[in-house]
């Protein structure tokens, strides 16, 4: 039997091989004309990708967490009252997060599996005390997506910043960056931007700029204080080399690849694909007896599902009889209901093979779980999907 699974967890996700092929190539010097046409075009790509023309894009070595701590500290001065909309772990991971770079923090916490009620956010906005506020688009421990483009309207309206956390959503779900009025979006690399796991990325709006530009006090971390990583992303722009901190050369390669990838589907095209994946594998997973812990279908995200398991199924019967069909799941995050449901990452390079074989090893780990199913249920649910709204 061949050693090789097929992951479909919510990042790391599996890399096309052009990726890998640059990931591998001999590292150059960070200040090779090729790298800095590398990392040019990346960023140059990161503002079609995030629909952002006017947006100031970063890329800094780091994970997912490090571009968080990057919109942070950077927007966040001592005494600055913030407010965080949280529908899971990352959302509550801001709460701790800018309380570290001196927030105030407000955190509007969402039931498990819902969203936060917008006319609940308006309020606590209308007081006008905030300065920023934080939502984690698609939050990977519940896969509720929640509904960032009238947040940002209500942050624009009421003056106050938005952090999205885009980590489970970039380049998967739709965002519109500056239509939707948001200032900043952050990513990393290993999720729907399909690159191994390394690389901060975020893009700012104008007026998060300016924002940091009149900041009364310096940035508390010394790694992530945009002003030293401005001119560097501005130098590299202009096809000049720079240096601050040595760049993780070999991801950033393997970045401009993915991000050309990503700009030749078609923005569109790729967020309809991501929603028409993520449709036939909920018909799969709908027709092999599961539900979801995002309760309402219009809220669950298109990158990621969480299926909590049929009743009389262990997550230790499961969750191995899976991967010994060939397919990797996560198992639950959420620490109030981890044990109750798992979660299957598509997004990225993804394909309706994928969701097949997928729910193919569901099947037959459900099998063996003891649950019983028409063989072949779910498969067949998901290609009548695919048929009826096909891609
Ligand atoms: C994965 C993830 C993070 C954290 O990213 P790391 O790369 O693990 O630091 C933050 N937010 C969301 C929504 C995520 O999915």
């Amino acid at each position: 039997m061949k050693d090789r699974s097929l992951l479909m967890i919510p990042g790391p996700i599996e890399f096309e091989p052009e990726v890998l092929q640059a990931l591998g190539a001999p590292t150059t010097s960070h200040v090779a004309p090729n790298f800095i046409e590398a990392f040019g075009r990346a960023l140059e790509a990161m503002r079609k990708i995030w629909l952002a023309p006017e947006g100031q894009p970063f890329v800094v070595a780091g994970s997912g967490t490090l571009a968080m701590e990057l919109a942070g500290a950077n927007l966040v001065e001592p005494g600055d009252r913030a407010l965080v909309l949280s529908t899971g772990v990352f959302g509550d991971r801001f709460e701790d997060l800018l309380s570290r770079h001196g927030a105030d923090v407000t955190v509007l916490r969402a039931p498990i599996g819902q969203t936060l009620d917008l006319s609940q956010v308006e309020d606590d906005l209308r007081s006008g005390v905030y300065k920023i506020l934080t939502v984690t688009h698609v939050d990977t421990s519940t896969a509720v997506r929640m509904p960032i483009r009238e947040i940002g309207e209500l942050a624009r309206r009421y003056n106050v910043l938005s952090i999205v956390d885009g980590v489970c959503s970039v380049a998967g779900e739709e965002i519109w960056q500056d239509e939707w009025n948001l200032d900043v979006v952050l990513t990393a690399s290993q999720k729907a931007i399909g690159v191994p796991p390394g690389l901060a990325l975020l893009v700012a709006s104008q007026r998060a700029m300016a924002a940091f530009a009149s900041r009364e006090t310096p940035v508390r971390s010394y790694y992530a204080d945009w002003a030293k990583w401005l001119p560097i992303m501005q130098a590299y722009e202009a096809r000049k080399p720079s240096y601050f901190g040595t760049p993780a050369v070999n991801l950033v390669a393997a970045l401009d690849v993915s991000l050309r990838q990503i700009v030749d589907e078609g923005m569109t095209a790729r967020f309809a694909r991501h929603e028409q994946l993520a449709g036939a594998f909920r018909a799969g997973a709908v027709a092999l007896g599961m539900n979801f812990v995002a309760t309402e279908p219009q809220h669950r995200a298109n990158t990621l599902t969480a299926c909590r398991y049929p009743n009389g199924v262990a997550a230790g019967d499961l969750l191995p009889a899976i991967k010994q069909a060939g397919v990797i799941v996560a198992g639950g995050l959420h620490p109030e209901i981890k044990s109750e449901y798992f979660r299957v990452g598509h997004m990225g390079a993804v394909s309706m093979g994928d969701i097949l074989a997928a729910l193919g090893a569901i099947e037959i780990g459900l099998r063996h779980a003891g649950h019983v199913c028409e063989p072949g249920i779910g498969v067949a649910a998901a290609l009548q999907w695919h048929a009826a709204h096909g891609i």
